[in-house]
């Protein structure tokens, strides 16, 4: 539990608001987000750079609600976004343009423009067919796009191979050893102006090794193309920094800060980091609703009102997550099949997991789940999505609904010919 999520007197608390009083108000399943905690991560990392020439830029993707965008936004955090929806959300929520990056592996003609035309901080680019593209759109703008290109220093990292990003064969960034070429054209493009290299390797990377690695690798490169007479100003090390599901990370974000100063102090450069997970994957729980106890002869499974479709990490990457009943139990632990509604058999929280015995009605709060999972939740199976409230000391907000069936089809038309 962080400190966040804490029981008193048996009951599990979100901040100073019991989890059965959200459930009441909100409905299940409900993600429950922290509003302290997010505040307090956020404070954590930018106290470690203070008095550094670096930018802190959320990754949207996380948790894009407005919610979470604002109370970033106000804290002075850029925006790392990857879509032009993600932009129009960092907009919506009071992120000014100057702080926006657009990174991302397929950015579109249209999405191009809107970045272009807000003026954006930083394009980060992820191939010559990209750069071109946005080199001619912003020419026929009159406009010149700042770019970041995104290498791929061949460093293996990231908790899961489908969270590693930066291995050769990998669809993200350019070699590393084709950047100096790449930006030597960009820079006779009229409406590029390069500014900087820019790489990810992975997500949810417990070890400050691997960072230093690709990070090493990327200064070479950036020092060699400065030499080569390209004048880069800005480092993005992307994000990554793992976060505690079921062991810790093995270093700290001060330990992190220190080796990320030590490698650019005297490079005369700013740095961008892209940090999503880190920032609210503690911070949120989402509680879920006993519909039955289960028993087989071999089998004991609880079955919830959340599902794959409500938090797919479980399912999608093998994800653990703590699960605890919402009001403490006695009795004793036995393994526990934690499943969802959905007919799937991926469908599911845990395996054998020790709990004690739940009954049906009985609130759990699968822990962790603020990074990933309200933002890939889905309607499969046409069942409503889920809740999200977001907590503030002794306050809270629902924030989102869950979305009734009839607002799942509200956009959906049967051609007249079927009628
Ligand atoms: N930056 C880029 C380019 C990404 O692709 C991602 C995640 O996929 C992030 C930042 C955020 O990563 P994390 O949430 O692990 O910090």
């Amino acid at each position: 539990m962080t400190g966040s999520f804490t029981r008193r007197d048996g009951v599990l608390y979100a901040e100073d608001v019991a989890l059965p009083a959200i459930a009441e108000a909100a409905g299940t399943p409900v993600y429950v987000n922290s509003a302290g905690g997010m505040r307090r991560q956020a404070r954590a990392l930018l106290d470690a750079f203070a008095g550094h020439d670096v930018r802190i830029c959320y990754a949207v993707k996380a948790n894009h609600h407005l919610a979470v965008l604002r109370l970033f936004a106000g804290m002075g955090l850029g925006m790392d976004t990857v879509s032009g929806g993600e932009i129009a959300r960092a907009l919506k929520a009071g992120c000014p343009p100057e702080r926006i990056v657009f990174a991302g592996v397929a950015k579109d003609t249209d999405e191009m423009r809107l970045g272009l035309a807000q003026g954006i901080f930083q394009f980060n680019v992820e191939s010559i067919e990209e750069l071109r593209r946005l080199g001619q759109v912003a020419s026929a703008m009159g406009r010149r796009a700042p770019v970041a290109l995104r290498v791929n220093p061949d460093v293996a990292a990231g908790g899961h191979d489908k969270i590693s990003t930066g291995k050769k064969g990998d669809k993200f960034g350019v070699p590393i050893e084709d950047a100096s070429a790449i930006l030597a054209e960009a820079a006779t493009m009229a409406g590029i102006e390069p500014v900087g290299l820019h790489c990810h390797i992975g997500s949810q990377i417990t070890e400050l090794a691997p960072f230093e690695a690709a990070y090493r690798r990327v200064l070479e490169a950036f020092t060699a193309i400065r030499e080569g007479g390209v004048e880069l100003t800005r480092v993005d090390f992307g994000g990554g920094f793992g976060v505690r599901y079921q062991e810790p990370p093995k270093f700290t974000i001060a330990d992190y800060a220190r080796m990320v100063l030590r490698l650019t102090s005297g490079l005369g450069a700013s740095v961008v980091l892209e940090p999503g997970r880190f920032l609210v994957a503690e911070q949120a729980v989402l509680v879920a609703r006993a519909i039955y106890l289960k028993e087989t002869a071999t089998h004991r499974f609880l079955v919830l009102d959340a599902g794959m479709n409500t938090l797919i990490r479980p399912a999608m990457y093998g994800a653990w997550h703590d699960i605890l009943p919402v009001v403490a139990k006695d009795g004793p632990l036995v393994p526990t099949e934690v499943v969802g509604p959905i007919c799937e058999s991926s469908d599911f929280f845990a395996r054998g997991r020790p709990l004690p015995r739940m009954m049906e009605g009985d609130l759990v709060a699968i822990m962790q789940a603020g990074a990933y999972g309200s933002v890939m939740a889905s309607d499969y199976n046409s069942r409503p999505g889920p809740a999200e409230v977001m907590v503030d000391g002794e306050r809270f907000t629902v924030i989102t609904p869950r979305r009734a069936v009839e607002r799942q089809y509200e956009d959906e038309t049967v051609p007249p010919w079927l009628e």
